[in-house]
């Protein structure tokens, strides 16, 4: 039994690879719903670093690993190039690496190489954040190209069966077995149903507009006391009145990160 973390990338306001069918950020976190899933199921313990489509900084995403121990990293991506582009590919971080990282990368490459039935542009390095900062075996898999029109069908399609491959590769290197593949697509869990509120808690709960609202105002605030300003795109929405709930929650994990938000309010 190991502690892995499935890192469906981007989220939010940051929709990763546009595909003409689908958005990188809502096929990642599908296969990476399901992976988790199936790797409970083999006996291993699972944490995401998101599960709805919400924004989380790239420096988040590595500390939540560490801090909560992971004994493997992987994170879930679409590659985007020319619309000829096609194929999979691994990658794990191009300085040192522990070899039990190497192990890893291949493992899950093999496993997923044998039968996606695209090119195999092979296994690869590279600078990522994410592979860099974190200190466990770490691979980040470029599925498919979603700027190619067949490689995006696969990656729209065959959520069960890329989660399935996924898993029998993390397992071949960190124990456990998954079950064989279902003849039928399992369906997805449904959400669960919205936690039932008394009156008295009604009175208390926040609107979004309410929310959106006073996290502008901190965030204001902010703005005039830091060194480092809010990040444009978050900038831009703010005076635009355009800020989302999900925008707001990923504003303040940055100013928490950067070390904004210290100590009692004002
Ligand atoms: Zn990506």
């Amino acid at each position: 039994m190991a502690k892995i973390f499935i890192d469906p990338g981007h989220g939010a306001h940051d929709p990763g690879a546009i595909g003409k069918k689908s958005k990188e950020k809502d096929n990642v976190l599908k296969v990476g719903l399901r992976l988790k899933t199936l790797l409970e199921a083999a006996g291993h313990i699972v944490k995401m670093s998101r599960s709805t489509d919400v924004f989380i900084p790239l420096s988040t995403r590595a500390s939540m690993a560490n801090s909560w121990g992971a004994d493997y990293f992987v994170s879930l991506h679409n590659n985007s190039a020319t619309a000829a582009a096609s194929g999979f590919e691994t990658f794990i971080h191009s300085g040192p690496v522990q070899s039990k990282t190497s192990g890893f990368q291949a493992a899950i490459h093999k496993a997923i190489a044998a039968h996606i039935s695209i090119k195999d542009r092979g296994q690869k390095r590279a600078n990522y954040a994410v592979l860099r900062e974190t200190r466990m075996p770490a691979v980040l898999i470029e599925y498919a190209f979603i700027s190619n029109s067949s490689d995006e069908d696969i990656l729209i399609n065959k959520v069960e069966q890329l989660a399935q491959w996924t898993a029998e590769g993390i397992t071949a290197y960190a124990g456990g077995s998954v079950k064989p593949a279902a003849t039928k697509p399992i369906p997805a869990k449904p959400a669960p149903a919205a936690p039932q509120t008394s009156a008295a808690e009604e009175l208390y709960k926040p609107s979004a507009s309410a929310m959106v609202n006073s996290t502008a105002t901190v965030l204001r605030r902010l703005e005039n006391k830091a060194d480092q300003p809010l990040d444009p795109v978050w900038r831009e929405k703010l005076l635009a009145g355009e800020m989302t709930v999900s925008d707001a929650i990923g504003a303040i994990y940055v100013a928490l990160d950067r070390g904004h938000i210290v100590g009692k309010p004002e």
